[in-house]
């Protein structure tokens, strides 16, 4: 993917969290085709992040993949120093890593709920605290945060999931305010049921079809079409502390 005639990032640098699969693999490959460089993070699946980034590349884009559990604060600080010392800055942020642990409330363990809690709510935080901080010199930067249709409508056995992705939803309008003066948007994209490794396993798929107005799964690659909107569209500068669902019509506020 040669940057395109608009390449409406060329210049700039993108940190993707979970960029080796999915959702943060589309977005990865989205953002490269607007001229980012993009930072392809993962936290275990090596293989799969360097064929993202030989994606990229073989396309004619720009790409280096990190290892980082952003769950943790001295590997953010260790990924943020990486590509600070590379690149010099960050002008988008796609806080997309996250994992399910699902099971009924009365049978979720505590490390259940901590897991999901620390990668999914904590490491949205870890990541836009280290990064902001960068985007905050530049006066400029837009931030876009992966919460879920369930942090706005709960959904049985995702207590901790779902308790995360509505925490996503208010930590993202609290930094859109706190951030907006220098120029920096902060939002949430809110998927619904995405036809990725995480949506693989469900059994009920035929329940949940009834659930979703257009009737099918969504593709990695529609969500990674809004991250794109929202990362390099000019009408996207105008638009802050934003929950913008993607679900095929499942929540209709
Ligand atoms: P996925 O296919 O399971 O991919 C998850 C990605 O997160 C992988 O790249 C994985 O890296 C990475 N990751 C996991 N733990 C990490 C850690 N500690 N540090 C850094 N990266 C880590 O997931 P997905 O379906 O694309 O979901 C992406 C985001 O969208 C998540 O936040 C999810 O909650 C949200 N979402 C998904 C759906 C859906 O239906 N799929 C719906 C709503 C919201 P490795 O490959 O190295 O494990």
């Amino acid at each position: 993917m040669a940057a395109s005639s608009e390449a409406r990032l060329q210049g700039q640098v993108a940190v993707v969290t979970g960029a080796s699969r999915g959702i943060g693999r589309a977005a990865a490959i989205a953002l490269a085709a607007e001229g980012a460089t993009v930072i392809v993070n993962y936290a275990s699946s090596s293989q799969a992040a360097d064929a993202v980034v030989a994606e990229i590349t073989g396309a004619g884009g720009q790409a280096m993949a990190l290892q980082a559990d952003v769950g943790q604060t001295d590997q953010v600080d260790s990924l943020v120093n990486t590509v600070m010392e590379k690149y010099g800055r960050v002008d988008v942020l796609v806080n997309n890593a996250g994992i399910a642990r699902d099971t009924l409330l009365l049978r979720m363990k505590l490390e259940d709920w901590q897991a999901v809690i620390d990668l999914n709510l904590t490491g949205v935080f870890l990541c836009t605290r280290a990064i902001s901080k960068i985007m905050l010199k530049q006066r400029a930067g837009r931030i876009i945060n992966i919460t879920s249709v369930v942090g706005e409508m709960g959904n049985p056995g995702q207590a901790n999931y779902s308790a995360a992705k509505a925490g996503v939803i208010g930590f993202t309008k609290t930094v859109a305010k706190e951030l907006a003066s220098r120029g920096i948007t902060v939002n949430a994209v809110a998927p619904g049921f995405i036809a990725t490794d995480m949506t693989a396993d469900i059994k009920a798929a035929e329940e949940i079809l009834k659930l979703i107005p257009l009737g099918r799964y969504g593709q990695p690659e529609e969500v990674a079409g809004l991250i794109r909107f929202l990362a390099a569209d000019a009408a996207a500068a105008y638009i802050t502390g934003q929950v913008i669902n993607i679900d095929g019509g499942m929540v209709m506020a």
